[in-house]
Protein backbone atom coordinates (compact mmCIF):
# COMPACT_ATOMS: atom_id res chain seq x y z
CA UNK A 1 0.00 0.00 0.00
CA UNK A 2 1.71 3.04 -1.28
CA UNK A 3 2.07 6.20 1.24
CA UNK A 4 0.61 9.59 -0.72
CA UNK A 5 3.20 12.30 -0.58
CA UNK A 6 1.10 14.25 1.94
CA UNK A 7 1.09 12.06 4.90
CA UNK A 8 4.53 11.14 4.04
CA UNK A 9 5.39 14.92 4.23
CA UNK A 10 3.88 15.45 7.41
CA UNK A 11 4.99 12.90 9.22
CA UNK A 12 8.60 13.79 8.30
CA UNK A 13 10.49 14.79 11.42
CA UNK A 14 14.54 16.07 12.08
CA UNK A 15 16.10 15.05 15.28
CA UNK A 16 19.33 16.12 16.88
CA UNK A 17 21.98 13.46 17.25
CA UNK A 18 25.72 13.74 18.88
CA UNK A 19 28.89 11.28 18.77
CA UNK A 20 30.20 12.60 22.32
CA UNK A 21 34.20 12.69 22.67
CA UNK A 22 34.48 9.21 24.07
CA UNK A 23 32.52 8.05 20.46
CA UNK A 24 34.81 9.94 18.29
CA UNK A 25 37.86 8.97 20.17
CA UNK A 26 37.33 4.97 20.34
CA UNK A 27 36.68 5.09 16.83
CA UNK A 28 32.98 4.44 16.55
CA UNK A 29 31.76 7.45 14.11
CA UNK A 30 31.10 5.18 10.98
CA UNK A 31 30.20 2.29 13.21
CA UNK A 32 27.48 4.89 14.68
CA UNK A 33 26.76 6.32 11.42
CA UNK A 34 25.78 2.98 10.10
CA UNK A 35 23.00 2.19 12.50
CA UNK A 36 21.24 5.34 11.50
CA UNK A 37 22.16 5.37 7.94
CA UNK A 38 20.93 1.51 7.04
CA UNK A 39 17.52 2.13 9.11
CA UNK A 40 16.64 4.47 5.96
CA UNK A 41 16.97 7.76 7.78
CA UNK A 42 18.46 10.73 5.66
CA UNK A 43 21.76 12.86 6.93
CA UNK A 44 21.01 16.28 6.34
CA UNK A 45 23.41 17.84 8.49
CA UNK A 46 26.87 16.82 10.08
CA UNK A 47 30.06 18.64 11.16
CA UNK A 48 32.86 18.06 13.70
CA UNK A 49 33.41 20.63 16.43
CA UNK A 50 34.90 21.14 19.88
CA UNK A 51 31.77 22.90 21.90
CA UNK A 52 33.27 25.06 24.93
CA UNK A 53 32.26 24.75 28.13
CA UNK A 54 29.62 27.26 28.41
CA UNK A 55 28.25 25.95 24.61
CA UNK A 56 28.55 22.50 26.70
CA UNK A 57 25.93 23.87 29.52
CA UNK A 58 23.39 25.54 27.32
CA UNK A 59 23.04 22.10 25.14
CA UNK A 60 22.62 20.58 29.08
CA UNK A 61 20.74 23.10 30.60
CA UNK A 62 17.66 21.00 31.66
CA UNK A 63 19.79 18.99 33.84
CA UNK A 64 21.99 21.98 35.21
CA UNK A 65 20.79 21.15 38.91
CA UNK A 66 21.73 17.64 38.71
CA UNK A 67 25.20 16.76 40.57
CA UNK A 68 26.72 15.05 37.49
CA UNK A 69 26.32 18.55 35.31
CA UNK A 70 29.73 20.11 35.62
CA UNK A 71 31.39 16.95 35.06
CA UNK A 72 28.94 16.45 32.07
CA UNK A 73 29.51 19.76 30.81
CA UNK A 74 33.43 19.66 31.28
CA UNK A 75 33.42 15.98 29.06
CA UNK A 76 31.10 17.32 26.61
CA UNK A 77 33.72 20.42 25.58
CA UNK A 78 36.93 18.00 26.59
CA UNK A 79 37.13 16.89 22.74
CA UNK A 80 35.71 16.63 19.14
CA UNK A 81 31.79 15.78 18.90
CA UNK A 82 30.10 14.83 15.53
CA UNK A 83 26.72 16.45 15.25
CA UNK A 84 24.29 15.64 13.45
CA UNK A 85 20.82 16.05 12.38
CA UNK A 86 18.75 12.84 11.00
CA UNK A 87 15.62 12.78 9.63
CA UNK A 88 12.76 10.41 8.71
CA UNK A 89 9.46 9.25 9.66
CA UNK A 90 9.63 8.93 13.64
CA UNK A 91 13.13 9.30 13.61
CA UNK A 92 13.11 11.36 17.01
CA UNK A 93 11.66 8.47 19.28
CA UNK A 94 12.92 5.82 17.21
CA UNK A 95 16.74 7.66 17.32
CA UNK A 96 16.13 6.85 20.75
CA UNK A 97 15.67 3.29 20.72
CA UNK A 98 18.41 2.53 18.40
CA UNK A 99 20.71 4.62 21.00
CA UNK A 100 19.12 2.57 23.86
CA UNK A 101 18.92 3.37 27.62
CA UNK A 102 21.14 6.00 29.26
CA UNK A 103 22.55 3.91 31.34
CA UNK A 104 24.57 1.20 28.99
CA UNK A 105 24.41 -1.46 32.07
CA UNK A 106 20.69 -1.57 30.97
CA UNK A 107 20.27 -0.77 27.45
CA UNK A 108 19.53 -3.58 25.39
CA UNK A 109 21.92 -5.58 23.45
CA UNK A 110 21.69 -4.28 19.77
CA UNK A 111 21.25 -0.78 21.07
CA UNK A 112 23.99 1.55 20.74
CA UNK A 113 24.43 2.18 24.41
CA UNK A 114 24.18 -1.96 24.54
CA UNK A 115 26.75 -2.91 22.05
CA UNK A 116 29.46 -0.15 22.47
CA UNK A 117 29.14 1.52 25.78
CA UNK A 118 29.46 0.10 29.38
CA UNK A 119 29.16 3.36 31.83
CA UNK A 120 26.82 6.34 32.11
CA UNK A 121 29.11 8.99 31.94
CA UNK A 122 30.79 7.37 28.80
CA UNK A 123 27.81 6.55 26.50
CA UNK A 124 29.17 7.84 23.36
CA UNK A 125 25.98 9.43 21.99
CA UNK A 126 23.18 12.23 22.30
CA UNK A 127 19.96 12.26 20.78
CA UNK A 128 17.01 14.62 21.31
CA UNK A 129 14.04 13.05 23.66
CA UNK A 130 11.36 14.88 22.16
CA UNK A 131 10.13 17.41 18.97
CA UNK A 132 10.75 20.41 21.12
CA UNK A 133 14.18 19.47 22.45
CA UNK A 134 14.89 17.77 18.77
CA UNK A 135 13.92 21.98 17.70
CA UNK A 136 15.68 23.76 19.88
CA UNK A 137 19.08 21.46 20.07
CA UNK A 138 19.51 21.87 16.25
CA UNK A 139 18.66 25.60 16.40
CA UNK A 140 21.59 25.74 19.07
CA UNK A 141 24.24 23.18 17.05
CA UNK A 142 23.34 24.24 13.38
CA UNK A 143 23.19 27.58 11.48
CA UNK A 144 19.43 27.29 9.18
CA UNK A 145 21.73 27.36 5.96
CA UNK A 146 23.82 24.33 7.65
CA UNK A 147 20.90 22.07 6.98
CA UNK A 148 20.33 20.48 3.67
CA UNK A 149 16.99 19.93 1.64
CA UNK A 150 17.15 16.84 -0.90
CA UNK A 151 15.23 14.01 -1.82
CA UNK A 152 17.30 11.01 -1.13
CA UNK A 153 17.16 8.33 -3.98
CA UNK A 154 15.76 5.54 -1.30
CA UNK A 155 13.05 7.58 -0.11
CA UNK A 156 10.62 6.00 -2.70
CA UNK A 157 11.84 2.23 -1.46
CA UNK A 158 11.97 3.42 2.23
CA UNK A 159 8.57 4.59 2.64
CA UNK A 160 6.95 3.20 -0.72
CA UNK A 161 5.86 6.67 -1.37
CA UNK A 162 4.37 7.41 -4.95
N1 LIG B 1 24.54 11.24 32.93
C1 LIG B 1 25.48 10.92 33.90
N2 LIG B 1 25.05 10.38 35.08
C2 LIG B 1 23.73 10.13 35.31
C3 LIG B 1 22.79 10.45 34.34
C4 LIG B 1 23.22 11.01 33.14
O1 LIG B 1 26.67 11.12 33.69
O2 LIG B 1 23.42 9.62 36.41
C5 LIG B 1 24.99 11.81 31.65
C6 LIG B 1 24.95 10.79 30.52
O3 LIG B 1 26.09 10.99 29.70
C7 LIG B 1 23.69 11.16 29.78
C8 LIG B 1 23.68 12.68 29.95
O4 LIG B 1 24.14 12.88 31.28
O5 LIG B 1 23.74 10.75 28.43
C9 LIG B 1 22.34 13.34 29.78
O6 LIG B 1 21.42 12.73 30.66
P1 LIG B 1 19.95 12.38 30.17
O7 LIG B 1 19.18 11.98 31.37
O8 LIG B 1 19.41 13.47 29.33
O9 LIG B 1 20.19 11.04 29.29
P2 LIG B 1 20.13 10.80 27.71
O10 LIG B 1 19.05 11.68 27.16
O11 LIG B 1 21.49 11.13 27.15
O12 LIG B 1 19.82 9.34 27.56
MG1 LIG C 1 18.68 13.71 27.43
Amino acid sequence: MLQDQEAHAAQMERTFIAIKPDGVQRGLISEIIARFERKGFKLVAIKLVTPTKSFAQKHYHDLKERPFFDGLCDFLSSGPVLAMVWEGEGVIKYGRKLIGATDPQKSEPGTIRGDLAVVVGRNIIHGSDGPETAKDEINLWFKPEELTNYTSNQEKWVYGVN
